[in-house]
């Protein structure tokens, strides 16, 4: 018989999620192990993402999605102050033609989100092809470095008490004869906690696969960010272009580089998971060779737009699986998931959109925390 042991909540999955999520059950008083399966925590969507503290110009489609991202903003902001790059200029501008907003309408969500900005005089304008731009105004949103997140993450862990195990998957979760759930990991252990929570983002539904579960329905897209290495007279400008099929650049301090998005091309492919559709393989898909690079479409096409991007000198690009939740495409908006007990009692799925919205989650897990802590609900009585 394989070893087995115990904690209160078990957490599945060290992306930020799970680290931070792990932190905040132990500190309130629970035992909390934590099973990740790369030999890092952090190195997957948590790492591979445009890094950008979003503080709500983002989603003029999505009043909600700004103004919850103004809140999370400085919360994070607060709690996180050594992990933020504030060392650029940060350019919001809108696009003539093809953008589902004007500036005008930015400029009014901007208001309604209570978010500062300023519309840009000429000189800083002259950033950007003027035929191409209608306004440009400059904003106050930061980039994180996932790396400083990550060693943050992995002290707070240790602090709170985690006990934490690198470089194991785990394989299924399955009803306890106690009624708790039971992981199984990939070397045969056995893990029986009183909650799962499952921070796997895109590989949520492939657990939920092997332990005979329905899945939830999510859009995968397959994801590249370009690196750039940055120099005059890109400066200390990072710009996104709203809102539609453009690019945008920002620091990428983890890599002590730049990274460059584009809406259309960095997007590979997609899939739905859900609803009879299985998950793919993840491993095997991130095992398999990548498809050709579209850097020169992201470069090209981005330099229409800020013609000094043909200076800038591409670097390797970072490859990676995006999560969203299928409704969310139409506004851009990035709801989180909290879904308990689809098929297992004590298992709760986490699926959050952005880094910040991890706060979002917290009051969700307060509640199992304080359900565990009340026992077992007596159905009969
Ligand atoms: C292309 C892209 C751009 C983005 N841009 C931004 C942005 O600019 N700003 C922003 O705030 N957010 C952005 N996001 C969203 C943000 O990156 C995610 O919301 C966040 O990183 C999710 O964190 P996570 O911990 O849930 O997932 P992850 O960091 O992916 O962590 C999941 C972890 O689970 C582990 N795992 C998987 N299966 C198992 C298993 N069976 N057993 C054990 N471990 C397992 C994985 O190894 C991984 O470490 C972006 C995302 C992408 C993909």
């Amino acid at each position: 018989m394989s070893p087995s042991r115990d904690t209160d909540v078990l957490v599945v999955g060290g992306g930020f999620f799970g680290t931070y999520l792990a932190t905040h059950a132990a500190r309130r008083g629970a035992r909390v192990e934590l099973v990740e399966a790369g030999d890092r925590m952090l190195q997957r969507a948590s790492l591979v993402n445009q890094a950008r503290v979003h503080n709500g110009y983002h989603y003029p489609r999505s009043i909600l999605t700004g103004i919850r991202s103004r809140a999370n903003f400085e919360r994070f902001a607060q709690e996180f102050p050594e992990c933020i790059d504030r060392g650029f200029t940060h350019l919001y501008a809108i696009a003539r033609d093809g953008s589902h907003v004007t500036a005008q309408q930015f400029a009014l969500f901007c208001d309604r989100i209570g978010a500062e900005y300023r519309e840009v005089d000429e000189a800083a304008a002259a950033f950007f092809d003027g035929d191409r731009i209608e306004a440009a105004f400059e904003v106050k949103e930061w980039a994180f470095d996932s790396e400083a997140l990550r060693v943050h993450m992995e002290a707070e862990l240790e602090k709170a008490g985690v006990r934490t195990t690198l470089g194991v998957r785990v394989e299924r979760i399955a009803e306890a004869p106690d009624g708790r759930a039971e992981a199984t990991l990939d070397h045969g252990d056995r893990i029986r906690a009183g909650a799962v929570i499952n921070c796997t983002y895109a590989a949520l539904n492939g657990l939920a696969a092997r332990s005979g579960l329905q899945f939830l329905p999510l859009k995968q897209e397959l994801v590249e960010i370009l690196l750039l290495r940055w120099g005059p007279p890109l400066g200390d400008i990072g710009w996104t272009i709203l809102d539609g099929p453009f690019s945008s650049s920002l620091p990428f301090p983890a890599h002590r580089a730049r990274s460059l998005y584009h809406v259309r091309y960095s997007t590979h492919g997609h899939w739905f998971e859900g609803e009879g559709r299985p998950p793919r393989d993840l491993d095997a898909l991130y095992r398999s060779p990548m498809p050709r690079s579209n850097r020169m479409h992201m470069i090209c096409d981005g330099a229409r737009y800020v013609p000094a991007l043909r200076q800038a000198e591409p670097l390797p690009s970072l490859w990676t699986v995006r999560t969203k939740l299928p409704g969310s495409a139409q506004t851009d908006s990035r709801p989180i998931l909290f879904r308990s007990a689809v098929g297992l009692p004590n298992l709760h799925h986490v699926l959050g959109g952005k880094i910040d919205n991890v706060y979002d989650v917290v009051p969700h897990l307060d509640a199992v925390l304080d359900q565990l802590a009340r026992g077992p609900v007596d159905v009969a009585g």
